[in-house]
């Protein structure tokens, strides 16, 4: 294992960063780099031939014998298609080559990647376009270069080309404001995010025993363990030497490919865990994300662990999201949603935390949409989660901000507040954002962290919705001040910031949001309680959702489309799937487990009756008379989800087959759940042909 010392060499070794190319490349060359990777353009042929020609060498240099165009389709995964360096020559040997073309465009076979229609079958061609913004990297021999994915016809089949558009509108929008509240220097702003990542670590051997788990990613039966994690003894608990070791083995991993993997701990249930990388432009941060979970599942499997990044494998315990921590920070290095000393004087400042409030306010089902899984639906209201009603926590300190802009009364900062040990411990300001870790929305000092994605997500989506939402909200503020004269743009400022938050202060709660009482609340107040997909997702299409997206550049109204039709489509066959997994594992595995613990009970009755034919048995006669009703009603529950699985195959409406799944195929299956869970619990674990909760839960080392 490596030396702590060479962590700063290992840093990034396997990346084409910066730093390479700007000891590789000519200067001109590199500067022409840097500029299309800032501005969007397109590299020249010339200087995407030198590019290349370098990348290839660095590229050998470090192992790699293929390159792939490395792209992120609407499935939400990412993709790849491998092509090796060589090329034959007459004479039976081999160079390896690779053009200017080769890096700047691919052509991969597209037609088996989901368009939701934006792809006729006879134009089955994708193109993927090099995305210089996000550095190339080597892993596994392959050297792979970050793309975007378009059709033909130039429209995105992929969550990056979005991401980067709304980025550019974020950025243009941000910018005519900024001048126009006078901070001209800056060019562009880019908008920053930092993804806490939760996940499971679970025995391989056990995992590889569970249909459900290999399957859906979920346990679909299980009795709950006699612990789960009452006794909060996980969360920051002592790292289990094994898990320790995993840990450090996927830092090295990911330190390598330029991953800033920065706090790792144990999370809220047993067997959970956290890492959080250092913060990073959005792209990058969603590039470096989905290598994340690619190598925690890639490490895990060599550690002798299965890494689950569902959004709720186990019933009854937490389960796994994905914090998104956003802010915009300009070229100049200015960080827009830092408050500074005093956040009542930073005019600047609360123009940007009073355009996203907003836009969170208005878009708050859009940015519902964008998180929207049939996995992440199971966590969202669930008592450890975020409900799926969004509501802003601000924080005490910042609720005095905005009331003294409501009443135009002056702000009196609580200023700093001692510990205690005043010698000991340095001061610390009075958190001005008292974490509420209940908010889906919350304000968390110099940025904004949504709880609300799952911890599977690709993390575009919500990001491409909130750079959307919050550049029109900049582009509505725009208008309305670039007429006022100098000399009252201050005072019309203050009032139309008090405009804003009279019309949107509906949306910030600070209080408990896993209360009853808060939904009765939120639901007075007009805000969005979108429970699930079906719910949420015709949203996507409306005439609001349309007008901001193309008044943005983000998507065209077909674009748009072909996203609610895939979003459905994946939300039917991901329950269709479960429905299937869970029918068979019932039928099969639970079946033969509780059938054979039946017989053994009987003939263990038997036997003793013939020994001694005048004894009761009660015992043995209690367990089968209660299994053999659990039988009965396990049979007629599977009967039913089977039927209403065929039935739902007559479907062909999208929303319809996705409400189906939802109203009668989810249900079916709590119903059989429910009764095979209570069998369960009194069957002993040898009789059962896969691992319980308690085994799954509780053995890790
Ligand atoms: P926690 O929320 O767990 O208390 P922190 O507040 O320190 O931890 O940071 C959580 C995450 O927020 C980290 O991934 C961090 O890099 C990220 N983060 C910090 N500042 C910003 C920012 N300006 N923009 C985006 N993400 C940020
Ligand atoms: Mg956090």
């Amino acid at each position: 294992m490596e030396n702590i010392n060479s962590v700063p060499e290992m840093y990034g070794s396997l990346v084409f960063n910066d730093k390479v190319m700007k000891e590789r490349l000519p200067k001109d060359i590199y500067k022409a780099v840097h500029a299309c990777a800032t501005n969007g353009t397109h590299l020249q042929l010339d200087v995407a031939n030198t590019v290349a020609a370098v990348m290839k060498n660095w590229a050998l240099e470090h192992g790699a014998t293929h390159f792939t165009h490395w792209f992120q389709p609407m499935t939400g995964l990412t993709a790849e298609k491998h092509d090796s360096f060589i090329n034959p020559q007459a004479d039976g040997s081999v160079i390896m080559d690779f053009s200017g073309k080769e890096l700047v465009k691919g052509e991969p076979d597209a037609s088996s990647f989901p368009s939701g229609g934006l792809r006729a079958t006879f134009e089955a061609r994708g193109y993927t376009a090099w995305d210089p913004s996000s550095p190339a990297f080597i892993k596994d021999g392959t050297l792979y270069i970050p793309t975007a994915f378009a059709s033909y016809g130039g429209e995105a089949l992929d969550k990056k080309t979005p991401l980067l558009r709304s980025m550019e509108a974020l950025s243009k929008e941000a910018v005519k404001v900024l001048h126009l509240l006078g901070n001209t220097e800056v060019t562009h702003v880019d908008t920053t995010v930092g993804s806490e990542q939760e996940y499971f670590l679970i025995d391989k051997e056990m995992y590889l025993k569970r249909k459900d788990l290999l399957m859906t990613g979920r346990t679909l039966i299980g009795a709950p363990a006699p612990k789960g994690q009452e006794m909060e003894d996980h969360y920051f608990g002592v790292l289990k030497p094994k898990v320790s070791e995993f840990m450090h083995d996927l830092d090295q991993e990911l330190w390598k490919l330029g991953v800033p993997a920065k706090t790792k701990h144990n999370e809220v249930a047993p067997s959970q865990h956290e890492l959080a990388p250092v913060f990073e432009t959005a792209n990058i941060a969603v590039d470096h994300n989905q290598l994340t979970m690619e190598m925690m599942k890639k490490v895990a499997d060599k550690h002798g662990y299965a890494c689950l990044l569902h959004e709720k494998p186990f019933e009854g315990v937490n389960g796994s999201g994905k914090h998104n921590n956003w802010s915009i920070i300009t070229n100049t290095g200015v960080n827009l949603l830092d408050p500074g000393k005093t956040p009542d004087q930073n005019i600047q400042f609360l123009v940007f935390l009073m355009s996203t409030i907003a836009a969170v306010d208005e878009y708050a089902d859009l940015l519902r949409v964008s998180v929207a899984t049939a996995g992440n639906d199971h966590r969202l209201g669930a008592n450890e989660a975020p409900p799926a009603v969004i509501s802003i926590f601000v924080g005490d300190e910042l609720a005095k901000v905005l009331k003294s802009i409501d009443e135009g009364t002056a702000f009196v900062s609580a200023g700093k507040t001692s510990m205690g040990l005043a010698e000991v411990l340095p001061h610390i300001t009075k958190d001005t954002t008292d974490r509420n870790r209940t908010s889906p929305f919350a304000f968390t000092g110099n940025k904004f962290e949504f709880r609300m994605p799952g911890s599977s997500l690709s993390v575009a989506d919500p990001n491409m919705v909130l750079n959307t939402a919050v550049a029109e909200y900049l582009s509505r503020i725009y208008d309305a001040l670039k007429d006022v004269p100098e000399e009252s743009r201050d005072e019309e400022v203050k009032k139309l910031l008090k405009k804003l938050l009279d019309e949107h202060k509906k949306i910030l709660f600070n209080g408990n949001g896993y209360t009853d009482e808060w939904i009765a609340e939120a639901e007075k107040r007009g805000l969005y309680n979108l429970k699930s997909l079906p719910d949420a997702m015709p949203h996507l299409i409306s005439d609001k959702s349309v007008d901001l997206f193309t008044k943005h550049g983000v998507f065209t109204k077909e674009e748009l489309r072909s996203r609610y039709e895939i979003f459905l489509e994946n939300y039917v066959k991901t329950i269709h799937i479960e429905s299937l997994t869970m029918q068979e594992m019932v039928r099969k595995d639970f079946t033969s487990g509780l059938v054979s613990y039946m017989k053994d009970v009987t003939n263990e009755a038997l036997k003793k009756k013939q020994l001694m034919p005048e004894l009761k048995v009660s015992y043995e006669t209690d367990i089968i008379g209660t299994l053999d009703e659990a039988e009965g009603e396990i049979d007629k529950a599977l009967g039913k989800l089977s039927d209403d699985t065929h039935k739902a195959e007559a479907e062909t409406d999208a929303l319809k087959t996705a409400r189906y799944y939802h109203d009668t195929i989810l249900t079916d299956m709590d119903t059989l759940r429910a009764s095979v869970d209570a069998a369960e619990a009194i069957i002993p674990e040898q009789y059962l042909p896969y691992p319980t909760y308690g085994e799954l839960l509780f053995s890790l080392r």
